[in-house]
């Protein structure tokens, strides 16, 4: 029997990290329960302790789903207390506890002389903080992660000394994260493959990689640390993350799957659950695929050269070493019309992995009466940008209750808004470069606003001149950036609606601050 591969997922912690993507509760409830349907391992599913939507976040999902959940706290009691709150409600649950390693995050993250004064006595303080946070996180569940964050840049002996001393408290898992992407694949897998020599107690614990992709190198790493021992990884749909993201969950199930010849490691992923996970990840995400993306990008399967298009046309395996089907893909696509009914409309968005409330059912299917009206033909993906819509207007500051634009060739563009902030109304009307334009200005007025376009871009959903146009627009504010989308047949609409969305998201932030700061004072 071979080894089976442990999969801890970590899109809704770390891939939630990627610059704009925020989520709100309800999307990562739903992502978490299509993570369950994956059959990932262990859904890492925040970090309670950093504000309030964090926690309510890791709360709800301990209740909804069946794998382990795992919570992030800082090698400090009160982070670990606070994630076992989070978490208790959970049927399997970890707490996960880090601290930084390496010498630069040990001499600037831990610059106070209360943790020493030379590099020494620091690095003793903090194996001690290690040892203790496991110690208390293990009074709480038997299982315990424990993180080395920049392992790939720690010196090996220091590495050593601390895992063992983390093992020694209770860790069950140790985990080597290359918080940096700095590593070469050969050099991460012998540093894991040397720690397995100086260890003395790793075979009581299961080794973890953590890989990231600035050298887009995180799944090659996380193979190689697999071939070297490694026996769980931690990934994300998609490959989103901090910076240039983490390891991708489907390339690593892939290579292994694909490659079953090569490797001698299994995992308990349904790899069929492989798209539609995707498909929901970016569109509640609004972090568009790359179209080469391996495994779920759209040319994943497509072929161009006439010799390939021949060649497939015979026998697929000529140019395709995985066909659409094996990831749920088809290459038929399910097509539904206004006589699709509501029962329908509910089985296919089940199929997709959503589970919308009757409520929700409800309002979804009045928008796809609309679509249908519109369009006759409606696609997964334009259900999927429903349902994102649909998610997303819950839990809103500002509504669009109507706009109105004049537009053409040698006049001047004019956008009028109405936005509704609880029962009361702000409207505003300006003049632009174009009617996008306008209607932005004009709503900057209305809400009185200070943040900056970062980027618009506009895209057709499906194919066809009826087709729904999805607009996404990134918004900064301060020192973040957040996303917003908006969906219609008319892209302006779908314009006004996007941005309303980003400063929504703006307006929501700015209130968890205040939340966090009530609650620190
Ligand atoms: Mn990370």
């Amino acid at each position: 029997m071979s080894d089976k591969i442990i999969i801890f997922d970590t899109t809704l912690r770390d891939g939630e990290q990627s610059p704009g993507a925020s989520l709100n509760v309800q999307e990562k409830v739903e992502i978490a329960r299509q993570l369950d349907r994956l059959g990932v391992d262990v859904i890492e599913a925040g970090f309670p302790v950093s504000s309030p939507v964090q926690y309510e976040a890791v709360e709800r999902i301990a209740d909804s789903v069946e794998a382990v959940v795992a919570g992030l706290a800082r090698a400090v009691p009160q982070d670990v207390e606070t994630a076992y709150h989070a978490l208790k409600a959970a049927g399997k649950y970890r707490i996960h506890t880090f601290i930084g390693t390496s010498d630069i995050h040990i001499q600037e993250k831990f610059r106070d002389n209360r943790y020493g004064k030379s590099l020494e006595d620091k690095r003793v303080s903090i194996r001690r903080m290690a040892e203790e946070a496991v110690a208390f996180a293990r009074t709480f569940t038997d299982d315990v992660e424990f993180s080395a964050e920049d392992a790939g840049r720690t010196d090996i002996h220091y590495l050593a000394e601390v895992l063992e001393a983390a093992i020694a408290a209770g860790a069950t898992t140790v985990n080597i994260p290359d918080t940096t992407g700095y590593t070469m694949p050969s050099e991460f897998g012998a540093k894991i493959a040397a720690l397995r020599e100086m260890v003395s107690n790793i075979g009581e614990t299961v080794i973890s990689a953590h890989c990231h992709n600035d050298l887009g190198l995180a799944v090659a790493n996380s193979l190689s640390a697999i071939q070297n021992g490694a026996r769980q990884v931690e990934c994300t749909i998609n490959g989103i993350g901090e910076r240039a993201g983490n390891a991708s969950l489907e390339e690593i199930v892939m290579a292994l799957k694909v490659r079953e010849d090569f490797w001698d490691v299994h995992t308990g992923v349904r790899i069929e659950e492989i798209f539609n996970t995707s498909k929901m990840v970016s569109a509640f995400t609004g972090l568009v695929v790359q179209p080469n993306k391996a495994i779920v990008g759209d040319n994943a399967f497509s072929h161009e050269a006439g010799i390939h298009q021949d060649g497939v046309l015979k026998n697929s395996h000529t140019y395709e070493i995985i066909t659409p089907e094996v990831i749920g893909a088809t290459r038929t696509r399910i097509v539904l019309g206004r006589h699709s009914g509501r029962h329908g409309l509910a089985v296919r968005l089940r199929d997709l992995g959503y589970h919308p409330t009757e409520e929700e059912l409800e309002n979804i299917y009045q928008k796809f009466l609309d679509l249908a009206d519109k369009k006759k033909e409606v696609f997964d993906d334009d259900l999927r940008v429903l349902m994102g819509d649909e998610i997303h207007r819950q839990e809103e500051t500002y509504e669009l209750e109507s706009f109105h634009v004049s537009a053409g060739t040698n006049a001047l563009s004019t956008g009028t808004v109405s936005i509704k902030m609880g029962d009361q109304f702000c409207r505003e009307s300006a003049i632009g470069d174009g009617p996008v334009d306008a209607c932005f200005k004009a709503m900057d007025r209305a809400l009185d606003t200070d943040s900056t376009i970062e980027s618009y871009r506009v895209r057709s959903v499906t194919a066809g001149r009826e087709a729904q146009g999805e607009v996404i627009v990134r918004v900064r504010s301060l020192d973040r950036v957040f996303t917003g989308r908006g969906v219609s047949t008319d892209i302006i609409e779908a314009s006004v609606k996007a941005y309303l969305h980003a400063l929504n998201e703006v307006c929501r932030a700015n209130q968890d601050e205040e939340a966090v700061l009530a609650a620190a004072s």
